[in-house]
Protein backbone atom coordinates (compact mmCIF):
# COMPACT_ATOMS: atom_id res chain seq x y z
CA UNK A 1 0.00 0.00 0.00
CA UNK A 2 1.49 3.37 -0.93
CA UNK A 3 2.42 5.00 2.42
CA UNK A 4 1.18 8.77 2.96
CA UNK A 5 3.05 11.33 4.73
CA UNK A 6 0.54 14.11 5.42
CA UNK A 7 1.25 17.79 4.38
CA UNK A 8 1.33 18.68 8.13
CA UNK A 9 4.15 16.62 9.13
CA UNK A 10 6.04 17.40 5.85
CA UNK A 11 5.41 21.23 7.04
CA UNK A 12 6.41 20.25 10.48
CA UNK A 13 9.80 18.72 9.85
CA UNK A 14 10.45 21.13 7.55
CA UNK A 15 9.91 23.63 10.45
CA UNK A 16 12.23 22.45 12.80
CA UNK A 17 14.47 21.87 10.23
CA UNK A 18 17.57 24.49 9.23
CA UNK A 19 18.30 24.28 5.65
CA UNK A 20 21.94 25.93 5.94
CA UNK A 21 22.72 23.54 9.08
CA UNK A 22 21.85 20.22 7.26
CA UNK A 23 23.55 21.33 3.23
CA UNK A 24 26.39 21.94 5.76
CA UNK A 25 26.16 18.47 6.65
CA UNK A 26 27.44 17.61 3.21
CA UNK A 27 29.08 20.73 1.37
CA UNK A 28 31.70 23.28 2.68
CA UNK A 29 29.78 26.77 3.06
CA UNK A 30 30.56 30.73 3.25
CA UNK A 31 28.97 33.38 4.76
CA UNK A 32 27.60 35.65 1.73
CA UNK A 33 25.90 38.76 2.98
CA UNK A 34 23.24 37.51 4.51
CA UNK A 35 23.19 34.23 2.33
CA UNK A 36 25.56 31.67 2.08
CA UNK A 37 27.68 30.07 -1.14
CA UNK A 38 29.55 27.12 -2.03
CA UNK A 39 30.39 25.31 -5.39
CA UNK A 40 27.23 23.72 -6.94
CA UNK A 41 27.14 20.21 -6.68
CA UNK A 42 24.96 19.36 -9.36
CA UNK A 43 26.88 21.12 -12.20
CA UNK A 44 30.70 21.74 -12.53
CA UNK A 45 32.11 25.13 -12.34
CA UNK A 46 34.81 27.30 -11.11
CA UNK A 47 33.10 30.14 -9.21
CA UNK A 48 30.32 29.79 -6.39
CA UNK A 49 26.77 30.14 -8.07
CA UNK A 50 25.09 27.49 -5.27
CA UNK A 51 23.30 30.22 -3.14
CA UNK A 52 21.61 29.25 0.26
CA UNK A 53 18.90 31.51 2.16
CA UNK A 54 18.71 31.22 5.61
CA UNK A 55 15.68 33.15 6.01
CA UNK A 56 13.87 31.31 2.67
CA UNK A 57 14.98 27.93 3.53
CA UNK A 58 15.69 27.77 -0.01
CA UNK A 59 18.75 27.12 -2.07
CA UNK A 60 19.08 27.92 -5.89
CA UNK A 61 22.38 27.23 -8.48
CA UNK A 62 22.03 30.36 -10.75
CA UNK A 63 24.48 28.57 -12.76
CA UNK A 64 22.27 25.51 -13.55
CA UNK A 65 19.29 26.88 -12.67
CA UNK A 66 18.56 23.77 -9.90
CA UNK A 67 17.06 24.90 -6.27
CA UNK A 68 14.46 24.06 -4.32
CA UNK A 69 14.36 23.58 -0.38
CA UNK A 70 16.08 20.77 1.86
CA UNK A 71 13.96 18.42 0.46
CA UNK A 72 14.64 18.55 -2.83
CA UNK A 73 18.03 19.33 -1.89
CA UNK A 74 17.97 15.75 -0.29
CA UNK A 75 16.32 14.35 -3.08
CA UNK A 76 18.96 15.43 -5.73
CA UNK A 77 21.55 14.53 -3.29
CA UNK A 78 20.99 11.41 -2.42
CA UNK A 79 18.94 10.52 -5.68
CA UNK A 80 15.42 9.43 -3.75
CA UNK A 81 11.80 10.03 -3.89
CA UNK A 82 9.93 13.12 -2.17
CA UNK A 83 8.72 10.71 0.51
CA UNK A 84 12.12 9.17 0.88
CA UNK A 85 13.74 12.28 1.68
CA UNK A 86 11.41 13.42 4.26
CA UNK A 87 12.06 10.31 5.72
CA UNK A 88 16.12 10.78 5.93
CA UNK A 89 14.79 14.24 7.19
CA UNK A 90 12.69 13.07 9.78
CA UNK A 91 15.05 10.33 11.13
CA UNK A 92 17.71 13.35 11.18
CA UNK A 93 15.18 14.95 13.59
CA UNK A 94 14.14 11.80 15.17
CA UNK A 95 10.14 12.30 14.00
CA UNK A 96 8.16 9.42 12.68
CA UNK A 97 6.63 10.64 9.48
CA UNK A 98 4.12 7.89 8.54
CA UNK A 99 0.26 7.85 9.24
CA UNK A 100 -2.08 4.63 10.32
CA UNK A 101 -3.13 3.59 7.22
CA UNK A 102 -6.62 3.33 8.24
CA UNK A 103 -6.46 7.19 7.93
CA UNK A 104 -5.56 7.85 4.38
CA UNK A 105 -5.36 11.19 2.64
CA UNK A 106 -7.48 14.09 2.18
CA UNK A 107 -6.82 13.32 -1.57
CA UNK A 108 -8.35 9.65 -1.27
CA UNK A 109 -11.35 10.39 -0.28
CA UNK A 110 -11.71 12.98 -2.47
CA UNK A 111 -11.09 10.82 -5.46
CA UNK A 112 -14.00 8.01 -3.48
CA UNK A 113 -16.84 10.80 -3.65
CA UNK A 114 -16.00 12.24 -6.98
CA UNK A 115 -16.15 8.38 -8.08
CA UNK A 116 -19.47 7.71 -6.17
CA UNK A 117 -21.18 11.04 -7.74
CA UNK A 118 -19.36 9.92 -10.90
CA UNK A 119 -21.99 6.91 -10.76
CA UNK A 120 -24.82 8.59 -9.74
CA UNK A 121 -24.82 10.96 -12.10
CA UNK A 122 -23.68 8.11 -14.84
CA UNK A 123 -27.41 6.38 -13.32
CA UNK A 124 -29.40 9.52 -13.72
CA UNK A 125 -28.80 9.92 -17.63
CA UNK A 126 -29.79 6.26 -17.71
CA UNK A 127 -33.40 7.66 -17.12
CA UNK A 128 -33.53 10.80 -18.84
CA UNK A 129 -34.39 10.47 -22.46
CA UNK A 130 -33.90 13.86 -23.48
CA UNK A 131 -30.15 14.13 -22.50
CA UNK A 132 -29.57 10.61 -23.94
CA UNK A 133 -31.35 11.83 -27.48
CA UNK A 134 -29.19 15.20 -27.48
CA UNK A 135 -26.11 13.03 -27.00
CA UNK A 136 -27.25 10.29 -29.96
CA UNK A 137 -28.78 13.80 -32.11
CA UNK A 138 -24.56 14.36 -31.84
CA UNK A 139 -24.11 11.51 -33.00
CA UNK A 140 -22.50 9.42 -29.81
CA UNK A 141 -23.45 5.94 -29.38
CA UNK A 142 -24.58 4.45 -26.56
CA UNK A 143 -21.12 2.09 -25.66
CA UNK A 144 -19.58 5.63 -25.68
CA UNK A 145 -22.02 6.91 -22.91
CA UNK A 146 -20.57 4.02 -21.04
CA UNK A 147 -16.94 4.03 -21.76
CA UNK A 148 -16.72 7.46 -20.96
CA UNK A 149 -18.89 7.22 -18.14
CA UNK A 150 -21.22 10.30 -19.30
CA UNK A 151 -23.64 11.52 -17.32
CA UNK A 152 -26.52 13.65 -15.70
CA UNK A 153 -26.59 16.12 -13.02
CA UNK A 154 -30.46 16.39 -11.93
CA UNK A 155 -31.84 19.26 -10.05
CA UNK A 156 -30.65 20.53 -6.88
CA UNK A 157 -33.68 18.64 -4.90
CA UNK A 158 -32.46 15.14 -6.32
CA UNK A 159 -28.80 15.57 -5.78
CA UNK A 160 -29.41 17.22 -2.33
CA UNK A 161 -31.57 13.77 -1.47
CA UNK A 162 -28.73 11.33 -2.66
CA UNK A 163 -25.75 13.52 -0.98
CA UNK A 164 -28.03 12.68 2.53
CA UNK A 165 -28.94 9.71 2.00
CA UNK A 166 -25.02 8.78 1.06
CA UNK A 167 -24.11 10.48 4.18
CA UNK A 168 -21.25 12.31 1.92
CA UNK A 169 -19.88 15.27 3.82
CA UNK A 170 -21.08 18.44 3.31
CA UNK A 171 -17.48 20.14 4.08
CA UNK A 172 -15.72 18.11 1.40
CA UNK A 173 -18.76 18.62 -1.13
CA UNK A 174 -17.94 22.10 -0.72
CA UNK A 175 -14.32 21.74 -1.00
CA UNK A 176 -14.92 19.84 -4.42
CA UNK A 177 -17.45 22.46 -5.79
CA UNK A 178 -20.79 20.45 -5.38
CA UNK A 179 -22.01 22.55 -3.29
CA UNK A 180 -22.90 26.02 -3.00
CA UNK A 181 -24.22 27.94 -0.21
CA UNK A 182 -27.11 30.67 -1.43
CA UNK A 183 -26.11 34.58 -0.13
CA UNK A 184 -29.84 35.21 0.27
CA UNK A 185 -31.55 32.38 2.50
CA UNK A 186 -28.13 30.26 3.16
CA UNK A 187 -29.27 26.93 1.90
CA UNK A 188 -26.84 24.62 -0.55
CA UNK A 189 -27.93 23.91 -3.71
CA UNK A 190 -26.32 21.98 -6.37
CA UNK A 191 -23.55 23.48 -8.36
CA UNK A 192 -24.11 21.43 -11.62
CA UNK A 193 -27.69 21.14 -12.31
CA UNK A 194 -29.75 20.05 -15.27
CA UNK A 195 -26.53 19.44 -17.68
CA UNK A 196 -25.13 16.54 -19.22
CA UNK A 197 -21.68 15.37 -17.33
CA UNK A 198 -18.63 14.35 -18.63
CA UNK A 199 -16.05 13.19 -15.53
CA UNK A 200 -12.71 14.02 -16.03
CA UNK A 201 -10.18 11.29 -15.10
CA UNK A 202 -6.31 11.27 -14.28
CA UNK A 203 -3.99 9.00 -16.45
CA UNK A 204 -4.13 6.51 -13.19
CA UNK A 205 -8.24 6.59 -13.67
CA UNK A 206 -9.06 8.34 -10.51
CA UNK A 207 -12.10 10.37 -10.74
CA UNK A 208 -10.63 14.07 -10.23
CA UNK A 209 -12.82 16.15 -11.29
CA UNK A 210 -16.20 16.75 -13.59
CA UNK A 211 -17.18 19.24 -16.99
CA UNK A 212 -20.82 20.09 -17.24
CA UNK A 213 -22.88 21.25 -20.51
CA UNK A 214 -26.45 22.89 -21.02
CA UNK A 215 -28.99 20.73 -23.59
CA UNK A 216 -29.74 24.74 -24.58
CA UNK A 217 -28.43 27.84 -25.92
CA UNK A 218 -28.61 29.08 -22.06
CA UNK A 219 -25.44 30.43 -20.52
CA UNK A 220 -22.66 29.75 -19.35
CA UNK A 221 -22.42 26.78 -21.96
CA UNK A 222 -19.47 24.92 -19.94
CA UNK A 223 -18.72 24.96 -16.11
CA UNK A 224 -16.08 23.00 -14.38
CA UNK A 225 -15.32 21.85 -11.19
CA UNK A 226 -13.05 24.44 -9.42
CA UNK A 227 -9.60 23.78 -8.44
CA UNK A 228 -9.17 21.34 -5.55
CA UNK A 229 -6.29 19.66 -3.96
CA UNK A 230 -7.23 16.82 -6.51
CA UNK A 231 -8.17 19.00 -9.65
CA UNK A 232 -6.34 21.62 -11.42
CA UNK A 233 -7.43 21.89 -15.08
CA UNK A 234 -4.08 23.22 -16.00
CA UNK A 235 -2.57 19.85 -15.26
CA UNK A 236 -4.72 17.53 -16.70
CA UNK A 237 -5.91 16.27 -20.38
CA UNK A 238 -9.08 15.38 -21.13
CA UNK A 239 -9.39 11.56 -22.16
CA UNK A 240 -5.53 10.60 -21.47
CA UNK A 241 -6.60 7.79 -19.30
CA UNK A 242 -7.89 6.07 -22.47
CA UNK A 243 -5.21 7.52 -24.59
CA UNK A 244 -2.12 6.45 -22.93
CA UNK A 245 -0.74 3.09 -24.49
CA UNK A 246 -1.61 4.41 -28.04
CA UNK A 247 -0.11 7.08 -27.51
CA UNK A 248 3.08 5.78 -26.70
CA UNK A 249 2.85 3.37 -29.26
CA UNK A 250 2.61 5.21 -32.33
CA UNK A 251 4.74 8.27 -30.52
CA UNK A 252 1.41 10.80 -32.08
CA UNK A 253 -0.98 12.26 -30.82
CA UNK A 254 -4.38 14.47 -31.98
CA UNK A 255 -4.68 17.15 -29.67
CA UNK A 256 -8.18 18.78 -29.69
CA UNK A 257 -10.15 21.09 -27.81
CA UNK A 258 -13.94 19.34 -26.44
CA UNK A 259 -15.37 17.08 -24.72
CA UNK A 260 -17.32 15.79 -27.66
CA UNK A 261 -14.29 15.99 -30.03
CA UNK A 262 -12.44 13.22 -28.09
CA UNK A 263 -15.55 11.16 -27.56
CA UNK A 264 -16.32 11.44 -31.31
CA UNK A 265 -13.15 10.80 -32.63
CA UNK A 266 -12.53 7.82 -30.33
CA UNK A 267 -15.43 5.91 -31.23
CA UNK A 268 -14.66 5.75 -34.93
CA UNK A 269 -11.79 4.39 -34.07
CA UNK A 270 -9.02 7.17 -33.29
CA UNK A 271 -7.51 6.25 -29.82
CA UNK A 272 -4.86 8.52 -29.81
CA UNK A 273 -6.19 11.73 -28.65
CA UNK A 274 -6.96 14.02 -25.80
CA UNK A 275 -8.13 17.70 -25.20
CA UNK A 276 -6.88 20.22 -23.22
CA UNK A 277 -9.38 21.52 -21.02
CA UNK A 278 -9.01 25.43 -21.14
CA UNK A 279 -8.81 28.12 -23.93
CA UNK A 280 -4.90 27.45 -23.97
CA UNK A 281 -2.12 24.80 -23.67
CA UNK A 282 -0.52 25.18 -20.37
CA UNK A 283 3.12 23.93 -19.38
CA UNK A 284 2.09 21.20 -17.53
CA UNK A 285 0.15 19.13 -20.35
CA UNK A 286 2.79 19.97 -22.10
CA UNK A 287 5.39 18.33 -20.32
CA UNK A 288 3.06 15.16 -20.27
CA UNK A 289 2.56 14.78 -23.78
CA UNK A 290 6.50 14.79 -24.23
CA UNK A 291 6.36 11.92 -21.89
CA UNK A 292 4.89 9.96 -24.79
CA UNK A 293 5.06 11.23 -28.08
CA UNK A 294 7.12 13.12 -30.65
CA UNK A 295 4.39 14.61 -32.86
CA UNK A 296 1.53 16.70 -31.64
CA UNK A 297 -1.28 17.12 -34.47
CA UNK A 298 -3.54 20.01 -33.65
CA UNK A 299 -7.24 19.39 -34.12
CA UNK A 300 -8.70 23.45 -33.36
CA UNK A 301 -12.12 24.77 -33.48
CA UNK A 302 -12.14 26.77 -36.58
CA UNK A 303 -13.53 29.50 -35.36
CA UNK A 304 -11.24 32.64 -34.68
CA UNK A 305 -10.76 32.07 -31.12
CA UNK A 306 -9.51 28.58 -31.97
CA UNK A 307 -7.30 30.39 -34.54
CA UNK A 308 -5.45 32.14 -31.77
CA UNK A 309 -5.57 29.58 -29.31
CA UNK A 310 -3.51 26.90 -31.80
CA UNK A 311 -1.03 29.91 -31.87
CA UNK A 312 -1.07 30.42 -28.57
CA UNK A 313 0.18 26.96 -27.00
CA UNK A 314 2.52 25.92 -29.98
CA UNK A 315 5.20 27.71 -29.05
CA UNK A 316 5.29 25.47 -25.97
CA UNK A 317 4.99 22.58 -27.29
CA UNK A 318 8.13 23.24 -29.62
CA UNK A 319 10.55 24.63 -26.32
CA UNK A 320 9.83 21.39 -25.91
CA UNK A 321 10.82 19.95 -29.11
CA UNK A 322 7.85 18.36 -30.01
CA UNK A 323 7.04 18.69 -33.98
CA UNK A 324 3.70 20.38 -33.87
CA UNK A 325 1.51 19.67 -37.35
CA UNK A 326 -1.72 21.55 -38.08
CA UNK A 327 -5.13 19.36 -39.25
CA UNK A 328 -7.15 21.38 -41.58
CA UNK A 329 -10.21 19.51 -41.60
CA UNK A 330 -13.78 21.02 -43.02
CA UNK A 331 -16.49 21.92 -40.53
CA UNK A 332 -16.44 23.96 -37.25
CA UNK A 333 -15.05 21.25 -35.24
CA UNK A 334 -13.55 17.61 -35.80
CA UNK A 335 -16.28 16.30 -34.13
CA UNK A 336 -18.39 17.77 -36.92
CA UNK A 337 -16.16 17.16 -39.49
CA UNK A 338 -16.24 13.55 -38.68
CA UNK A 339 -20.18 13.30 -38.43
CA UNK A 340 -20.62 15.25 -41.85
CA UNK A 341 -17.46 13.66 -44.13
CA UNK A 342 -16.68 10.77 -42.26
CA UNK A 343 -13.42 9.42 -40.83
CA UNK A 344 -11.58 9.03 -44.05
CA UNK A 345 -11.74 12.64 -45.01
CA UNK A 346 -10.56 13.53 -41.26
CA UNK A 347 -7.54 11.50 -41.70
CA UNK A 348 -7.06 11.98 -45.37
CA UNK A 349 -6.60 15.78 -43.29
CA UNK A 350 -4.06 14.16 -41.11
CA UNK A 351 -2.13 13.09 -43.83
CA UNK A 352 -1.86 16.81 -45.70
CA UNK A 353 -1.56 18.44 -41.85
CA UNK A 354 0.64 21.30 -42.57
CA UNK A 355 4.00 21.77 -40.45
CA UNK A 356 3.17 24.30 -38.02
CA UNK A 357 5.58 26.47 -39.82
CA UNK A 358 4.14 26.38 -42.62
CA UNK A 359 0.78 27.21 -41.18
CA UNK A 360 1.70 29.90 -39.50
CA UNK A 361 3.56 31.77 -42.86
CA UNK A 362 0.79 30.83 -44.16
CA UNK A 363 -1.59 32.77 -41.73
CA UNK A 364 0.86 35.10 -41.51
CA UNK A 365 0.76 36.39 -44.98
CA UNK A 366 -3.08 35.52 -45.65
CA UNK A 367 -3.54 37.82 -43.20
CA UNK A 368 -1.55 40.81 -44.10
CA UNK A 369 -2.35 41.39 -47.70
CA UNK A 370 -1.51 43.30 -49.47
CA UNK A 371 2.26 42.68 -48.31
CA UNK A 372 3.84 45.46 -47.86
CA UNK A 373 7.54 45.63 -46.90
CA UNK A 374 6.73 46.98 -43.37
CA UNK A 375 3.72 43.91 -43.24
CA UNK A 376 6.80 41.71 -44.66
CA UNK A 377 8.77 42.76 -40.95
CA UNK A 378 6.17 42.31 -38.64
CA UNK A 379 5.51 38.94 -40.02
CA UNK A 380 9.45 38.09 -40.10
CA UNK A 381 9.26 39.95 -36.34
CA UNK A 382 6.75 37.59 -34.90
CA UNK A 383 7.80 34.63 -36.50
CA UNK A 384 11.58 35.14 -34.74
CA UNK A 385 10.16 34.64 -31.64
CA UNK A 386 9.15 31.50 -32.22
CA UNK A 387 12.06 30.09 -34.83
CA UNK A 388 14.75 30.74 -31.67
CA UNK A 389 12.46 28.08 -29.90
CA UNK A 390 13.61 25.30 -32.31
CA UNK A 391 15.92 23.29 -31.35
CA UNK A 392 17.11 21.52 -34.48
CA UNK A 393 19.36 23.60 -37.17
CA UNK A 394 18.25 21.26 -39.98
CA UNK A 395 14.59 22.12 -39.31
CA UNK A 396 15.66 25.78 -38.81
CA UNK A 397 17.38 26.21 -42.01
CA UNK A 398 15.21 24.64 -43.74
CA UNK A 399 11.94 26.97 -42.38
CA UNK A 400 14.22 30.20 -42.67
CA UNK A 401 14.96 28.90 -46.40
CA UNK A 402 11.02 29.10 -46.90
CA UNK A 403 10.17 32.11 -45.38
CA UNK A 404 12.39 33.70 -47.14
CA UNK A 405 10.90 32.29 -50.48
CA UNK A 406 8.03 33.28 -49.44
CA UNK A 407 8.58 37.21 -48.50
CA UNK A 408 10.37 37.30 -51.06
CA UNK A 409 13.37 38.41 -48.45
CA UNK A 410 16.83 37.28 -49.33
CA UNK A 411 18.15 34.28 -48.08
CA UNK A 412 21.27 35.43 -46.71
CA UNK A 413 19.95 38.65 -44.77
CA UNK A 414 17.44 36.97 -43.13
CA UNK A 415 19.45 34.32 -41.84
CA UNK A 416 22.24 37.53 -40.50
CA UNK A 417 18.93 39.32 -38.89
CA UNK A 418 18.02 36.02 -37.03
CA UNK A 419 21.49 35.38 -35.99
CA UNK A 420 21.74 38.76 -34.61
CA UNK A 421 18.34 38.44 -33.35
CA UNK A 422 19.55 35.54 -31.02
CA UNK A 423 22.37 37.40 -30.31
CA UNK A 424 21.09 40.32 -29.02
CA UNK A 425 18.41 38.44 -26.70
CA UNK A 426 15.42 39.37 -28.34
CA UNK A 427 16.35 42.91 -29.80
CA UNK A 428 15.16 42.82 -32.99
CA UNK A 429 17.33 44.77 -35.70
CA UNK A 430 15.39 45.01 -38.85
CA UNK A 431 12.93 47.88 -37.74
CA UNK A 432 13.31 49.93 -34.52
CA UNK A 433 9.50 50.92 -34.80
CA UNK A 434 8.81 47.43 -33.78
CA UNK A 435 8.90 46.76 -30.11
CA UNK A 436 9.07 43.84 -28.33
CA UNK A 437 6.95 43.44 -24.90
CA UNK A 438 6.93 39.93 -24.47
CA UNK A 439 10.30 39.55 -22.17
CA UNK A 440 8.87 42.75 -20.46
CA UNK A 441 5.57 41.27 -19.68
CA UNK A 442 7.32 38.49 -18.24
CA UNK A 443 9.64 40.46 -15.99
CA UNK A 444 6.56 42.39 -15.11
CA UNK A 445 4.69 38.98 -13.54
CA UNK A 446 7.89 37.66 -11.91
CA UNK A 447 8.07 41.14 -9.60
CA UNK A 448 4.33 40.71 -8.70
CA UNK A 449 5.08 37.26 -7.93
CA UNK A 450 8.06 37.91 -5.81
CA UNK A 451 6.45 40.72 -3.96
CA UNK A 452 3.69 37.87 -2.76
CA UNK A 453 6.21 35.54 -2.15
CA UNK A 454 7.73 38.43 0.25
CA UNK A 455 4.60 39.43 2.34
CA UNK A 456 1.05 37.35 2.80
CA UNK A 457 -0.80 40.26 2.54
CA UNK A 458 0.01 41.37 -0.53
CA UNK A 459 -1.34 38.51 -1.52
CA UNK A 460 -4.97 39.46 -0.57
CA UNK A 461 -3.93 42.44 -2.32
CA UNK A 462 -3.35 40.92 -5.76
CA UNK A 463 -5.94 37.73 -5.77
CA UNK A 464 -8.94 39.49 -6.45
CA UNK A 465 -7.97 42.05 -8.82
CA UNK A 466 -5.31 40.06 -10.56
CA UNK A 467 -6.68 36.24 -10.95
CA UNK A 468 -4.11 33.34 -12.02
CA UNK A 469 -5.51 33.51 -15.37
CA UNK A 470 -4.29 36.85 -15.97
CA UNK A 471 -0.96 35.57 -15.88
CA UNK A 472 0.62 34.98 -19.34
CA UNK A 473 3.77 33.12 -18.69
CA UNK A 474 2.79 29.89 -17.76
CA UNK A 475 4.88 29.27 -14.95
CA UNK A 476 4.26 32.52 -13.21
CA UNK A 477 0.67 31.19 -13.65
CA UNK A 478 0.88 28.24 -12.20
CA UNK A 479 2.90 29.10 -9.63
CA UNK A 480 -0.31 32.26 -8.57
CA UNK A 481 -2.15 29.40 -8.60
CA UNK A 482 -0.66 27.69 -6.39
CA UNK A 483 -0.32 30.84 -4.08
CA UNK A 484 -4.01 31.90 -4.21
CA UNK A 485 -4.71 27.40 -3.70
CA UNK A 486 -3.29 27.80 -0.30
CA UNK A 487 -5.85 29.53 2.34
CA UNK A 488 -5.01 30.78 5.92
CA UNK A 489 -2.01 29.04 5.97
CA UNK A 490 1.71 30.67 6.60
CA UNK A 491 2.92 30.90 2.56
CA UNK A 492 6.66 30.78 2.31
CA UNK A 493 8.66 29.78 -0.68
CA UNK A 494 9.79 26.49 1.51
CA UNK A 495 5.96 25.70 2.13
CA UNK A 496 4.84 26.48 -1.75
CA UNK A 497 7.79 24.10 -2.89
CA UNK A 498 6.47 21.12 -0.38
CA UNK A 499 3.72 21.27 -2.44
CA UNK A 500 4.75 20.69 -5.82
CA UNK A 501 6.27 17.53 -7.36
CA UNK A 502 7.16 19.68 -10.38
CA UNK A 503 11.29 20.44 -10.38
CA UNK A 504 11.46 23.74 -13.07
CA UNK A 505 8.06 24.46 -10.89
CA UNK A 506 10.64 24.34 -7.70
CA UNK A 507 13.60 26.15 -9.04
CA UNK A 508 11.29 28.68 -10.42
CA UNK A 509 9.97 29.61 -6.69
CA UNK A 510 13.87 29.59 -5.53
CA UNK A 511 14.68 31.46 -8.33
CA UNK A 512 12.35 34.25 -7.47
CA UNK A 513 13.16 34.19 -3.47
CA UNK A 514 16.61 35.18 -4.27
CA UNK A 515 17.06 38.34 -6.22
CA UNK A 516 14.74 40.62 -4.89
CA UNK A 517 17.20 43.50 -3.54
CA UNK A 518 14.71 46.46 -5.31
CA UNK A 519 11.89 45.79 -2.56
CA UNK A 520 14.11 46.09 0.40
CA UNK A 521 12.28 49.09 2.20
CA UNK A 522 9.59 49.48 -0.07
CA UNK A 523 6.08 49.02 1.32
CA UNK A 524 4.94 45.91 0.12
CA UNK A 525 1.37 46.38 -0.14
CA UNK A 526 1.73 49.23 -1.72
CA UNK A 527 4.34 48.20 -4.27
CA UNK A 528 1.75 44.79 -5.05
CA UNK A 529 -0.98 47.38 -6.02
CA UNK A 530 0.85 49.78 -8.36
CA UNK A 531 2.49 46.03 -10.23
CA UNK A 532 -1.12 44.59 -10.24
CA UNK A 533 -2.62 48.10 -11.80
CA UNK A 534 0.92 48.37 -14.33
CA UNK A 535 -0.28 44.69 -15.68
CA UNK A 536 -4.56 45.36 -15.61
CA UNK A 537 -3.31 48.71 -17.94
CA UNK A 538 -1.10 46.65 -19.98
CA UNK A 539 -3.66 43.70 -20.50
CA UNK A 540 -6.25 46.35 -21.60
CA UNK A 541 -3.26 47.78 -24.00
CA UNK A 542 -2.91 44.75 -25.86
CA UNK A 543 -6.57 44.07 -25.87
CA UNK A 544 -7.40 47.22 -27.56
CA UNK A 545 -4.19 46.44 -29.65
CA UNK A 546 -5.83 43.75 -31.19
CA UNK A 547 -9.30 44.87 -30.95
CA UNK A 548 -7.91 47.17 -33.17
CA UNK A 549 -6.36 44.79 -35.75
CA UNK A 550 -9.61 43.20 -35.88
CA UNK A 551 -11.62 45.89 -36.63
CA UNK A 552 -9.05 46.86 -39.98
CA UNK A 553 -9.25 43.50 -40.89
CA UNK A 554 -12.96 43.89 -40.68
CA UNK A 555 -13.17 47.09 -42.86
CA UNK A 556 -10.80 45.84 -45.32
CA UNK A 557 -13.14 43.19 -45.84
CA UNK A 558 -16.02 45.00 -45.67
CA UNK A 559 -19.25 45.04 -44.85
CA UNK A 560 -19.47 44.31 -41.89
CA UNK A 561 -20.27 47.97 -40.94
CA UNK A 562 -22.50 46.53 -37.32
CA UNK A 563 -19.02 44.41 -36.14
CA UNK A 564 -16.64 47.79 -37.24
CA UNK A 565 -19.26 49.66 -34.90
CA UNK A 566 -19.10 47.21 -32.49
CA UNK A 567 -15.76 46.78 -32.09
CA UNK A 568 -15.50 50.59 -32.00
CA UNK A 569 -17.45 50.57 -28.86
CA UNK A 570 -15.19 48.23 -27.50
CA UNK A 571 -12.13 49.81 -28.22
CA UNK A 572 -13.35 53.35 -26.64
CA UNK A 573 -14.27 52.03 -23.68
CA UNK A 574 -11.02 50.40 -22.99
CA UNK A 575 -9.31 53.66 -24.21
CA UNK A 576 -11.28 55.25 -21.15
CA UNK A 577 -11.13 52.45 -18.73
CA UNK A 578 -6.94 52.67 -19.25
CA UNK A 579 -7.47 57.18 -18.84
CA UNK A 580 -9.07 56.01 -15.78
CA UNK A 581 -6.72 53.79 -14.14
CA UNK A 582 -3.85 56.31 -14.83
CA UNK A 583 -5.43 59.06 -13.19
CA UNK A 584 -6.24 56.68 -10.07
ZN1 LIG B 1 24.46 24.23 -10.46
Amino acid sequence: MARYISPEKVDYISQQTDIVQIISQYLPLTKAGKDYKTLCPFHEEKTSSFVISPEKQVFHCFGCGVGGNVFTFLMKWENVSFPEAVGILAKKIGVSVYKEDKDRGPKEQFYRINAQIAEFFHSQIKKNKIAQDYLYDRGLKSKSIDLFKLGWAPSSQVFLSFCRKSNLSRDKLKKLGFLKTSSQNGNDYAYFRERIIFPIFSFSKKTIGFGARVLDESLPKYLNSPSSLIFDKGKNLYGLDLAGEEMRKTKEVILVEGYTDVITLYQEGIHNLVASLGTSLTDSQVRILKRYVDTVFLAYDKDSAGEAVTIRGIDLLLENGLQVKIISFSGKDPADSVRKNGLDAFLEAKEKALSYMDYRIKIDIDNNQPLTLEKKLKIVNSLFFTLKKIKSKHILDDILRKLSQALKLSEESLRSEFNRFCKEKNKFSFSRTLKFEVPKQEEMEKRLLQIMLCDQEAIEVVKDDFPSDNFTHPLCRELAQEIFLCQNDEITPSYLINRTVDETLCSFISSLSFNDPSLQGVNIQQAAGEAVRALIRRKKQSKKEQLTLEMKECEQRGGEEEKVKNLGQQISQLQKSILIRERE
